[in-house]
């Protein structure tokens, strides 16, 4: 018997001892880190991969193949798992629907639909009093100069669905910009599916997020807030805990993130992006993006938390009582590796670092997620923990720097 209910074994994938069968939808990174803590809890994983070769494949085996947008092998795949959940937020709608038919679905369709479309978020967050940027939905080039009009130039145009890491994120200095022959497009390309989402350009004096994880019987936990550096548009460092963070203002947004959770009725962990702002001479925060999954400013909690963000996921979406989420030590820094942009300056493959790195500072933790090579691509991160911020942020920037070919000692 299932722990959450009576549907049919799920042959050919036995449940030895009866334990739950959990289903992620897409094989990236964050279905591949699901694992360890999934195989400590005796949980039975499985994937549903975009191919063959993706991260979460190559750990997670057999997977089955099939894209998010394949009704039919969405249906499948749910109905040979006692949860499904999710690698990433691109699974329709109807989808989600269909596998809410066969199976629990965490997060559901209508807590999901807040991280997958931009303006349903801003609309939500606006009505449930949540502070934001100021923003508007625009159909045309002219309504985009009205908003510039109320709250001054530059604008930040956003693609309401399909953006990740800064894709889909458009800042315009002025009306003579050359990045409205982006923005013509876009407006070109939404024509049929309605407007995009302009956004006061926010001068913020850091970014932050807040990571917690709401289970469906409403038990709920956070982490430490922390500190996001991105660089391009992609995560590049956290530290955990945020330094100098008001402990008030760390608190404001925790309590913040926790209420979206619940107003929204978020399963599974929920990280708020958020920016810093100074606002009549006090720091204060503007939440930017909600995502409902494990995400990158949780990495940090595999080695630096009692429980981290998959293995709580995973607790949260089989409705099991949370973990800890108390730090390990003082601070943490997470740093990612990315593909590097120079051809020349990569390793042939990144297991040369491997020696240099762990013989360097045996404090380092690696991880790597199994992706060849790319420029700018998250080809996995590094973590260290300790009691000096400085030392331990040294230490982290080193590792990752070595294993992505930036410095060569
Ligand atoms: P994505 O969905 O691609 O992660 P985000 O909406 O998080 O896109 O934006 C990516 C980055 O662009 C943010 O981390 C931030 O650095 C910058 N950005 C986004 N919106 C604004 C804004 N309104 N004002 C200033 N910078 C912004």
């Amino acid at each position: 018997m299932s722990t959450l209910g009576s549907r049919p074994d799920p042959a050919p994938y036995a449940r030895p001892g009866g334990f739950p069968v959990v289903g992620v939808v897409g094989g990236g990174q964050l279905a591949r880190m699901m694992q360890p803590p999934a195989i400590a809890l005796g949980l039975r994983l499985r994937v549903l991969a975009e191919g063959p070769d993706v991260s979460a494949a190559q750990v997670i085996t057999p997977a089955p193949i099939g894209a998010a947008d394949d009704l039919e092998a969405l249906v499948a795949f749910a109905s040979e798992c006692d949860a499904v959940t999710f690698d990433h937020e691109h699974v329709p709608t109807a989808g989600l629907r269909a596998m809410a038919e066969v199976t629990s679905v965490q997060p559901g369709a209508d807590a999901l639909v807040h991280a997958q479309d931009k303006i349903v978020m801003r609309e939500k967050l606006t009505e449930l009093g949540v502070p934001c940027p100021r923003w508007a939905r625009v159909g045309d080039r002219a309504q985009i100069e009205e908003f510039a009009a109320q709250v001054g130039w530059p604008v930040v145009l956003k693609t309401p669905r399909g953006g990740y890491d800064g894709k889909g994120v458009l800042v315009l200095d002025s009306p003579e910009d050359p990045a409205w022959t982006t923005a013509d497009g876009w407006f070109a390309d939404w024509a049929e599916r309605g407007p995009l989402l302009a956004e006061e350009h926010v001068p913020f004096t850091r970014e932050l997020a807040a990571l917690v994880v709401r289970s469906p019987s409403g038990q709920a936990a956070a982490w430490p807030v922390v500190e996001t550096v991105q660089r391009d548009g992609v995560c590049h460092e956290v530290t955990a805990p945020a330094p100098d963070l008001d402990d008030e203002l760390a608190a404001r947004l925790t309590g913040i993130a926790l209420s979206i959770a619940g107003g929204l009725g978020v399963t599974g962990v929920l990280a708020v992006e958020v920016f810093e702002v100074v606002r009549d001479g006090r720091p204060t925060v503007l939440v930017n993006e909600l995502a409902m999954r494990p995400h990158n400013s949780g990495h940090w909690t595999i080695d630096g938390s009692q429980t981290s963000q998959f293995e709580n996921h995973l607790r949260a979406v089989l409705d099991l009582p949370l973990g800890s989420t108390a730090a390990r030590d003082p601070w943490t820094v997470m740093v990612n590796v990315l593909g590097p942009r120079e051809i020349e300056s990569r390793h042939e493959d990144l297991y040369r670092s491997y020696l240099h790195v762990m013989a360097h500072d045996p404090g380092v933790k690696v991880h790597l997620y199994g992706k060849e090579q790319r420029a700018g691509r998250k080809l996995g991160h590094v973590t260290v923990h300790g009691d000096d911020l400085d030392t331990v942020r040294a230490r982290a920037r080193h590792a990752a720097a070595f294993i992505a070919g930036e410095i060569d000692e």
